[in-house]
């Protein structure tokens, strides 16, 4: 339940950078386990911190609702039960980095999901001007992950995401946002939760060793307290803004 803070020095070099320039905005990568409370955490930090929430989830359901060019080369691979190439999720995620809606910041959520992913983002970024302030990786126990993904329910409409006991929806079973009925996903059994969290940790070892090469980043552990977390972690950004 400790917060750690793996850089102080680049904390403090960024408060006084922040300070400086009178800037209050952020833009921070967001890295952790499927199933570790990161779309809940992103989307509080959305609405504290007024930046927005980059989900490639959202992104490709936008996309594919709206039938834009890439929305509708993403739809042939996802219908044919393939993963969507790099270059069309790397082409939907420069987008979305340009779009005037993060003007303010975003914190970007799904992407990179490994090393290569990770080098390529920062070309995007070089690209295109941006600096990124850290990322930030919300670590969690697998088994608490397990028990965590066991209550999850989302929305089949908007795709909130609920917990029954930790994040229940103000009405049973029903979401807050579409009034759509919430359901359990088939992959959110303990196997496949197993079989995931082994392809993550083998991924996101040399992403995180990454960001900390890069000074750039900053862990928090996740508890199975929502407000708990959030209290934490809104502290710990309220140190960088
Ligand atoms: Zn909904």
């Amino acid at each position: 339940m400790q917060t750690l803070i793996k850089k102080d020095s680049f904390r403090r070099d960024l408060i006084s950078r922040r300070k400086s320039m009178e800037v209050t905005d952020m833009r921070i990568v967001l890295l952790g386990a499927p199933g570790a409370g990161k779309g809940t955490q992103a989307a509080m930090i959305e609405e504290e911190f007024n930046i927005t929430h980059i989900s490639t989830g959202d992104i490709f359901r936008d996309n594919i609702r709206d039938m834009t060019p890439l929305g509708i080369v993403a739809k042939s691979y996802i219908d044919k039960g393939m993963l969507c190439p790099d270059d069309v999720t790397i082409n939907l995620i420069r987008e979305a980095l340009v779009s005037p809606k993060v003007i303010n910041g975003f914190i970007l959520d799904g992407f990179p999901r490994t090393l290569v992913q990770a080098q390529t983002l920062d070309k995007l970024l070089t690209e295109n001007n941006i600096e990124l302030d850290f990322a930030l990786n919300i670590i969690a126990t697998d088994e608490s992950i397990i028990s965590r993904i066991s209550g999850r329910r989302v929305c089949p409409n908007c795709g909130a995401v609920y917990h029954i006991v930790y994040i229940p929806p103000k009405v049973e079973n029903i979401c807050d946002v579409c009034n759509t009925q919430i359901i359990q996903r088939d992959d959110d059994t303990e196997e496949t939760m197993r079989k995931r969290l082994e392809t993550y940790h083998h991924e996101n070892v040399p992403l995180v060793d990454y960001y900390q090469k890069k000074c750039k980043l900053v862990e928090i552990e996740s508890t199975h307290g929502v407000h708990e977390n959030w209290h934490k972690l809104k502290k710990l950004l309220e140190g960088y803004k």
